[in-house]
């Protein structure tokens, strides 16, 4: 039943990602499908009746009433920990979505597609990397992300296996430290990094760029300045500074 847009969502499973976050498995009756990046929007209530909304990125899309997520755990924040640390198989949420229509994609074009993520913002992006391999349409898309270090990427067993089984073309970008033997750069993704691992200007790719507010906007210009049209760069901000 839905009130006001508002489901029940049971927690069917939870699972250790990396050490600051979780995927959550949920099974939502009623649950209309979902399209590859959409989000959802969680309310939490405190027994004294207080209510937190957060926004959460489908790691999951199509039909069926089972969804999933993966959250991070922002230290201090009022929500995420929760999820995190807290919520259990048998937990009861409630969830309201799919959500947004713009940060979709959509099988059907041949067009190059380029998936750029920081931290958290993997979840839509993975989405999207399954469904385009689901529809055949893995050797159009490339994946950049970017994580603290290897032990903080979530979904790594996952983009394993979308590079090997499916196709898509992932390259690893680490802030603070590489996995041992790691030759490449260490630091924020810049020009070079960017240069060297996105589809050309001349392929005209459509970007998927999504992460914390300021990885995104830091992307997205250089994006720009590396000569794509910002038309192309689709983007989703998780928040932070
Ligand atoms: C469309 C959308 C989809 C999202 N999908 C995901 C997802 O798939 N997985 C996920 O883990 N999160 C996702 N987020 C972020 C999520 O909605 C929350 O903002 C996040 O979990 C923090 O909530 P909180 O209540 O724990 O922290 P708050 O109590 O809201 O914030 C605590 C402090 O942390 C800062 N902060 C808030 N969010 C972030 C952030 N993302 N990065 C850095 N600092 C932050 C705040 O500015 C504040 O100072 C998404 C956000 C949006 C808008």
């Amino acid at each position: 039943m839905t009130v006001g847009g508002w489901r029940a969502a049971h927690v069917v499973e939870v699972v250790e990602a990396t050490p600051s976050a979780r995927i959550l498995r949920l099974s939502v009756a009623g649950w209309p499908g979902s399209d590859a990046g959409q989000h959802i929007d969680i309310r939490l209530t405190a027994e004294d009746g207080y209510q937190a909304e957060r926004s959460y990125s489908l790691g999951s899309y199509g039909p069926g009433e089972s969804i999933e997520l993966a959250v991070d755990e922002i230290p201090e924040g009022e929500v995420s920990p929760y999820l995190v640390r807290d919520v259990l198989p048998g937990d009861e949420l409630e969830v309201k979505g799919p959500l947004g229509g713009y940060f979709v994609w959509r099988s059907g074009g041949a067009q190059p597609v380029q998936l750029i993520a920081g931290g958290s913002g993997i979840v839509p992006l993975v989405a999207i990397a399954r469904a385009a391999t689901d529809a055949g349409a893995a050797a159009s898309v490339r994946l950049l992300y970017s994580v603290r270090a290897p032990e903080n990427a979530i979904y790594r067993d996952e983009i394993q296996r979308l590079a090997n089984d499916g196709g898509v073309a992932a390259t690893w970008a680490y802030t603070r430290r590489g996995p041992a033997g790691w030759a490449g750069s260490v630091g924020r993704v810049d020009d070079d990094a960017l240069r060297s691992a996105v589809w050309p200007a001349e392929d005209d790719p459509t970007f998927f760029v999504c992460g914390p507010t300021g990885f995104v906007e830091h992307v997205a210009d250089a994006l720009v300045r590396l000569g794509h049209s910002p038309a192309r760069i689709l983007t989703e901000r998780f928040g932070g500074a």
